[in-house]
């Protein structure tokens, strides 16, 4: 038997470029983006998630209302199993925008959304039902495929995958192939169970596919793990109280000592910027952190990230930020069993003139 048709493919930023800063306004197409370091996509999983907690809101672009209740139907299951909330309210400042073109169905990954042109769509349903929404909105938070995860130990029967979806009707060529099919996430960067065979991320394989007998069926629910996985620690758990943002005060020499005691622990800090200038945010200690800096007066506009920028594995970020209300959020690089002690601080940079 043939492979399905209907196969989502990855959308991920050219070259997984860094988050450009707030007002630069990105055109894909002209496929230059001056001032913009280019990293591996593979240091970016576990950082494209959200805010736990986070309200994510959702605009549709074109569609019928048909179509965006079936979205809306389905979508919402993940919130039933992980502390993230969509609201369907047509923002213009949505995070996710949803388009029904007939390109196929894709999504971009988790935090990848706010590098998107705001007047250009994030996911697109090129087909509709259960198992497509699903499992988009499943990349949306920042889920990958499951036959990319390195814990999976798919052998793959390459000729045969090649031919497959080489023709008709993907016309795959080999470069695009090899990144949605073969390649798998570094251990270090995801947050990973063992390959589940009922997974909503995985596709539909065929024992063709593969070299020892390993096929799958196309899933339509979520499976035990997905919900599981989806309100781990690690991920989008739901939290008895909410989650208290600790407030940092503005001093270089006051370090606030924090502590990621579980693994795939985040912790959020906030601080409150009154003057315009040039900012600088950074842990000090033994753990590799990763910052994340959302805002001003939001906690879903991510404005940089770091991770080793600071003094040997610290992070540290400098900015120029208007007045506000920031937030950063800090996670272990080694999401799988890193933890440690540290300390962060924040302090307006000096200038020649104070
Ligand atoms: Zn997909």
């Amino acid at each position: 038997m043939k492979q399905k048709s209907k196969i989502c493919y990855d959308r991920i930023l050219p070259k997984d470029l860094q988050r450009p800063l707030p007002g630069i306004i990105l055109d894909l197409a002209k496929g230059s983006h001056p001032g913009m370091e280019f990293r591996t996509r593979l240091a970016f999983v576990t950082k494209k998630k959200w805010v736990n907690g986070t309200l994510l809101r959702v605009k549709f672009v074109g569609g019928t209302a048909d179509q965006h209740d079936i979205v809306k139907k389905y979508a919402i299951e993940w919130s039933t199993y992980g502390n993230i909330k969509f609201d369907f309210g047509n923002s213009l400042d949505s995070e996710i925008r949803i388009a029904f073109e007939n390109d196929g169905a894709w999504s971009y990954i988790g935090t990848d959304c706010l590098s998107i042109p705001r007047n250009t769509h994030t996911m697109n349903f090129g087909w509709l039902d259960q198992g497509v929404v699903l499992h988009e909105f499943g990349h949306a938070l920042g889920m990958i495929h499951e036959h990319q995860n390195p814990l999976g130990g798919i052998q793959w029967n390459k000729p045969e995958v090649y031919e497959d979806l080489g023709g008709s009707p993907n016309f795959w060529d080999k470069a695009t192939i090899d990144n949605n099919m073969f390649k798998t996430y570094d251990k270090n960067q995801i947050n990973g169970t063992n390959l589940d065979q009922k997974s909503i991320m995985l596709y539909s394989i065929p024992g063709s596919w593969t070299t020892d007998g390993f096929s799958s069926q196309e899933n339509k629910e979520l499976s035990v793990s997905d919900k599981a996985f989806m309100g781990d620690v690690s991920n989008y758990p739901f939290t008895e109280k909410p989650i208290i943002a600790i407030a940092l005060p503005l001093s270089a020499s006051h370090i606030t000592q924090a502590d990621i005691s579980k693994s795939g622990e985040e912790d959020l800090f906030t601080f409150t910027v009154t003057n315009q200038g040039k900012y600088v945010i950074k842990t000090k200690g033994q753990t590799d952190v990763i910052m994340n800096l959302y805002g001003p007066d939001s906690q879903t506009n991510l404005l940089d990230q770091d991770n080793d920028s600071g003094y040997r594995l610290n992070a540290k970020i400098v900015l120029e930020l208007l007045p506000g209300k920031y937030f950063v959020q800090i996670r272990h690089f080694n999401s799988r069993n890193g933890t440690g002690k540290y300390g962060i601080s924040v302090y307006k940079k000096r200038t020649l003139f104070g």
